[in-house]
């Protein structure tokens, strides 16, 4: 998936419409699939993105990767006292409101309030003090802000005062990753890859409850279901996916940012490409995992190796394919937690953009770096601290902005400046439609499933994480996934 940063409107429609579809159950009130966060922000839970906190992810030692958390020893040795397990505070204490008492309640001088109770206690709760969306909008003070990780290296002076701090909103789900540290951290073996789409499942017959994977994630999402004591996850909305639909948050999402499609990977290159030494390499080295659909030769390996003509042929067609090996404008997030995630996002424009457009283009294709939020911020939080894969995006899509406005407004029809950011005219167009116009189909690219072995997908699991008697039964080396 690709998600759009400069068009994502902050309306939780996403999260909602997840949260309705599957966490509207008891032990799971504080779990959000999807939530949306305001950036800078602490985020949820707490200060996700401090590894050094959590432990999250893999790094990188002398031999190659390892969980952060320690060798499996280490993981199984600290099964019931795990330090790095985020508490109900990280997140949040659930909360609802006593609403019946505005109609039940007798007559009084001043009207009745509807106080907040707690959905773990059924007790009332005196103040509430965290939500899943707290920062919302900037709320909160700087303080706090402060601690976002995205901030190191950046002098926040500048951002003290809120009218002349900086936002953007940052909608999050389980990223799918390549190399999923969940997956690794599972004792149980109960995490997998499916081979067909590479959506990540947690098998809830064989789940204990560990939740390995709620400290292993990076990106903390995985959660425990306290009254099923079993941990569950985004399913990327696997039967809808299965039947040709993007996911729910994908179909809801009210500022058409998201974008589904088919990316074929070299399997066999993934713990090489995970262990690149320098983090600030690794954005680049998981692009290099990612093949060419329009190449004849991986065409026929990939069919030699049962994936499904339409797969293939959806490839082609595949709108994030497009935005993040054609056109080079998305990004992971947080690539330096080496999971290498498969959620990737188009970095936000400022609001100095407008200034920008009322500028000449050349003027235009210069001020990127003027821009109010600092590339830096995104760069941490987008490309591992490396900055000249954002710049060069960045100019692209003001670029394009650019161009169709001189194009529609002042009839302009010279594209001669544009081209300088490394696309054609026939890039610009079809950038500007699929982000600017964004039709339905063109969005989602989906190939419904084969059918005929669905039966033994678990069998065939990923060969990451814990040996598992099946866990080496696979054959195939190139992958098609979502
Ligand atoms: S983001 Fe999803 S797939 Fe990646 S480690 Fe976390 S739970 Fe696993
Ligand atoms: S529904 Fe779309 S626009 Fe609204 S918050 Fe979610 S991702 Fe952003």
């Amino acid at each position: 998936m690709v998600l759009s940063l400069d068009k994502c409107i902050g309306c939780h429609t996403c999260s909602v419409t997840c949260k309705n579809v599957w966490t509207s159950r008891q032990g799971v009130e504080y779990t959000w699939f999807n939530n949306v966060e305001t950036k800078p922000g602490q985020g949820y839970p707490s200060n996700w993105e401090n590894q050094q906190h959590y432990k999250g992810g893999w790094e990188r030692t002398k031999h190659g990767i390892r969980l952060r958390q320690g060798s499996r020893i280490k993981v199984l040795s600290s099964i019931f006292a795990n330090p790095y397990m985020p508490s109900i505070d990280d997140y949040y204490e659930p909360f609802t409101f006593n609403y019946s008492i505005l109609q039940s309640t007798a007559k009084f001088k001043t009207p009745p309030t509807a106080r907040p109770f707690s959905i773990l206690t059924g007790k009332r709760m005196e103040k509430i003090e965290k939500g899943p969306n707290w920062e919302d909008n900037l709320g909160g003070t700087f303080s706090t802000r402060s601690s976002d990780k995205n901030l190191e290296g950046i002098d926040t002076k500048d951002f003290e005062a809120f009218e002349r701090s900086f936002m953007y909103y940052l909608p999050r789900l389980c990223e799918h990753c390549l190399n999923p540290a969940c997956v690794a951290a599972c004792p149980s073996g109960a995490i997998y890859k499916r081979d067909e789409d590479g959506i990540v499942l947690i098998d809830e017959e064989k789940c204990r409850g560990w939740r390995e994977c709620v400290s292993a994630c990076p990106y903390k999402k995985s959660y425990f279901n306290w009254v099923r004591k079993r941990s569950e996850k985004c399913t990327f909305c696997f039967p809808r996916i299965e039947n040709g639909k993007p996911t729910i948050c994908s179909e809801s999402c009210v500022g058409r940012i998201r974008y589904i499609g088919v990316m074929l990977y070299d399997e066999e290159r993934i713990k090489e490409y995970a262990s690149t030494e320098d983090p600030e390499k690794l954005y680049e080295a998981q692009m290099n995992i990612f093949l060419d659909p329009h190449d004849e030769e991986i065409c026929r390996e990939a069919m030699a190796q049962g994936i499904p003509h339409s797969f293939i042929e959806a490839a082609k067609q595949s709108p994030v394919y497009k935005m993040m090996k054609e056109w080079k404008i998305a990004f992971p997030l947080h690539p330096e937690f080496r999971t290498l995630p498969m959620v990737w996002y188009i970095p936000p424009l400022s609001p100095v953009v407008y200034e920008m457009e009322q500028q000449e283009a050349s003027q235009a294709l210069t001020s990127v770096e003027e821009m109010r939020i600092p590339i830096k911020y995104i760069a941490n939080m987008l490309c591992a601290g490396n900055e000249k894969p954002i710049k060069e995006a960045m100019l692209k899509l003001v670029a394009m902005r650019n161009r169709m406005r001189s194009r529609l407004v002042d009839n302009d029809t010279d594209d001669s400046m544009y081209e300088k950011v490394g696309l054609s005219s026939l890039q610009f167009d079809e950038m500007y439609r699929y982000l600017a116009l964004a039709p339905y189909e063109e969005r989602f690219v989906i190939p419904t499933m084969r059918t005929d072995h669905l039966h033994d997908t678990f069998a065939v699991r990923s060969e990451s994480g814990f040996d598992h008697p099946h866990g080496k039964e696979r054959s195939k080396n190139l992958m098609g996934g979502l």
